[in-house]
C-alpha cells in the first residue's frame, strides 16, 4: 500500500498520464481542469494562452476551436467533453447503478466524514458505496496544509490525506462514484432509495450523510462573475500558480484565512489578509496567529470590508474600506481568497429530514418528538447519536447541526455512525426486517 500510495504521488507530481489541452481562461476547461485535479487524476495541461508555442495533434488532425478543451487519456480522445463525459471515459462513475441493489450502507458525500464512515463500514464488512457530486476529499482536499490531524506531526496536504483515506477504503472494497449528485431520499418497501442527478437511483438499508457545507460568497457586485478567474474559495498549488508572484488578498478571520495567508506568503509577492473584525486571534488558532504575525509580507488590515472588486474577464483589484477609520484604498491584487464561512449542503433533503433554522440536519438529543413525523419503521424509538430524523439515515461532519468543523471531529463522527449502522441493522434483524 505504501508503495502504491508513494508511486500515485509521484506519478500526478510528475503530471504523466492524461493530457489536457486548452485555454487556462476559459471557464469550460477551467471546470475540467479543478475535476482532474481534485479527483488526483494524473495529468499534464497544456494552456494555449500560456507560452507553448504550438498545440499538439494527437491523431494528426488540426486542433480546431470547438474541440477545446481537449482531453487525451490512454486511446481516448475526448473533445470538449463534459465532466460526466470526461469521468465516464476515467472509469470514476461506477458502472450499473441501480436500485435493484440494496447496500448495507450508502454514504453521500466523499469528504473527511464520508472517508471516515467508508473506511470503519468496508472494515467491517459492509456492503458499502461511496457517491460526491464533486470530487472524493471534500473541502478538506482543498486545504493546503492540515497541522492539526492527528498522527501527521509535519502537516499534510488535504489532498494527500483524501488520497490515503481513498486508498485504504478501496483496499477493503469500497465502491465509490464521481460525480453523482444526490437529489433526493425516500423510504420505500424496507430500505432508502436516492436518486442521482444522472437518473440512477441506489438504495441501501441504511445512508450516511456527509455532504457538508459549502462558501459563502461575497455580497459585493462582480464577485460571482469571477470565480475561479482570480476569485478562489480554497488556496491550492493550483490556486496560487493561477495568480502568479504579485500581491493577492485573504477575507476572513478563521483557520482557513489564516492557513491559506501563510501557503500564499511563500508564493506571493504580499498578502493582505482582511478582518472585519478588529483581533486576529478572536476566531483563528493561536499557532496560526503566532506564525502570521511573524511573516513579512503578511499585512493584517483589521475593521476592514471589500467594497468593489475590479475586472472584466480576470480579477485586476480591490477596493477596500476601513470601517472603523473611514477611508477607503485600492489593492493591486491578481487573487482574492475567500474563506467567510460556508452553508450545509442539505437543501436537496428539505421536507424529508429534521433541520435547524440554519439548515443544518438535527440529529440524537436535538430531535425531539415533533421532528419525528415519519413513520416509526423502528416502533418509536428515541433517535441514537447522529440518527436523523429518519431511523437508519445518519448524519455526520460539517453539515450536521452542532457539529465541529473540523477533519478530526468529521472523521470520528463517520467512525462513530458505522457502529450505530449495526447496532440499527441488529434492531432491525430483531423485528424481523433485515
Ligand atoms: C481551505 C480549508 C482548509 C481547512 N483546513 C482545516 C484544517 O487544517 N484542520 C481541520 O481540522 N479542518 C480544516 N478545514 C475544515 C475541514 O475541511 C472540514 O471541517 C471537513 O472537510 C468537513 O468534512 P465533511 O466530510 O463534513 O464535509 P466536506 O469536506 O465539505 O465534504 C462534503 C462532500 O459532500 C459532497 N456533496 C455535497 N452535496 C452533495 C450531494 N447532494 N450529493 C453528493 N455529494 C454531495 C461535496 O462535494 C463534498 O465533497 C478546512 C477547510 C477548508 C475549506
Amino acid at each position: 500500500m505504501n508503495a502504491l500510495v508513494s508511486r500515485r504521488a509521484i506519478v500526478i507530481e510528475a503530471e504523466s498520464g492524461a493530457r489536457l489541452i486548452g485555454h487556462g481562461g476559459d471557464p469550460g476547461t477551467r471546470e475540467l481542469r479543478e475535476f482532474l485535479t481534485r479527483n488526483r487524476v494524473s495529468h499534464h495541461f497544456i494552456d494555449l494562452d500560456g507560452s507553448d508555442p504550438t498545440a499538439p495533434t494527437p491523431d494528426g488532425r488540426p486542433l480546431a476551436e470547438d474541440d477545446l478543451p481537449l482531453l487525451i487519456g490512454g486511446d481516448k480522445i475526448l473533445r470538449a467533453p463534459t465532466i460526466l463525459e470526461a469521468a465516464t471515459a476515467l472509469n470514476l462513475r461506477a458502472p450499473n447503478k441501480t436500485a435493484k441493489k440494496a447496500w448495507d450502507t450508502l454514504i453521500v458525500g466523499g469528504g473527511p466524514g464520508g472517508l471516515g464512515a467508508a473506511v470503519y463500514a468496508v472494515t467491517e464488512g459492509l456492503s458499502t458505496m461511496m457517491i460526491d457530486s464533486t470530487a472524493l476529499g471534500g473541502q478538506a482536499s482543498t486545504s493546503s496544509r492540515i497541522e492539526n490531524y492527528l498522527g501527521f506531526p509535519a502537516g499534510i496536504s488535504g489532498s494527500e490525506l483524501a488520497e490515503r483515506a481513498i486508498a485504504q477504503a478501496r483496499r477493503f472494497g469500497l465502491r465509490t462514484a464521481v460525480p453523482e449528485r444526490a437529489l433526493s431520499l425516500r423510504h420505500e418497501d424496507g430500505r432508502y432509495v436516492v436518486a442521482l442527478d444522472s437518473g440512477d437511483e441506489l438504495a441501501a438499508r441504511t445512508v450516511v450523510l456527509a455532504t457538508g457545507a459549502s462558501y459563502r460568497q461575497l455580497p459585493v457586485d462582480g464577485c460571482a462573475e469571477l470565480n475561479g478567474a482570480g476569485v478562489f474559495y480554497a488556496a491550492t498549488l493550483v490556486e496560487a500558480r493561477m495568480c502568479g508572484s504579485g500581491a493577492v488578498a485573504v477575507v476572513g478571520g478563521g483557520n482557513s484565512a489564516g492557513q491559506a495567508s501563510i501557503f500564499l506568503s511563500g508564493t506571493a509577492e504580499k498578502v493582505f489578509l482582511l478582518l472585519r473584525g478588529g483581533d486576529l486571534g478572536a476566531s483563528m488558532s493561536q499557532y496560526l496567529v503566532d506564525k502570521i504575525e511573524a511573516i513579512e509580507n503578511i499585512e493584517v488590515l483589521l475593521h476592514t470590508e471589500v467594497r468593489e472588486i475590479h475586472g472584466d474577464a480576470v480579477l485586476a483589484g480591490l477596493t477596500v474600506e476601513d470601517k472603523r477609520a473611514g477611508g477607503r484604498r485600492d489593492l493591486d491584487v491578481g487573487g482574492l481568497f475567500i474563506f467567510i464561512g460556508a452553508d450545509p449542503c442539505t437543501e436537496w433533503l428539505d421536507g424529508q429530514l429534521a433541520k435547524d433554522d440554519d439548515g443544518f440536519l438535527l440529529t440524537g438529543g436535538e430531535l425531539d418528538v415533533t421532528h419525528l413525523d415519519v413513520d416509526p419503521i423502528n416502533g418509536g424509538r428515541p433517535s441514537m447519536p447522529l440518527e436523523t430524523s429518519l431511523p437508519g439515515v445518519f448524519a455526520v461532519g460539517d453539515g450536521r447541526a452542532g457539529s465541529i468543523k473540523r477533519v478530526a471531529s468529521a472523521v470520528a463522527e463517520g467512525s462513530m455512525s458505522v457502529s450505530l449502522v449495526h447496532q440499527y441493522l441488529a434492531s432491525q434483524a430483531a423485528l424481523g426486517r433485515s
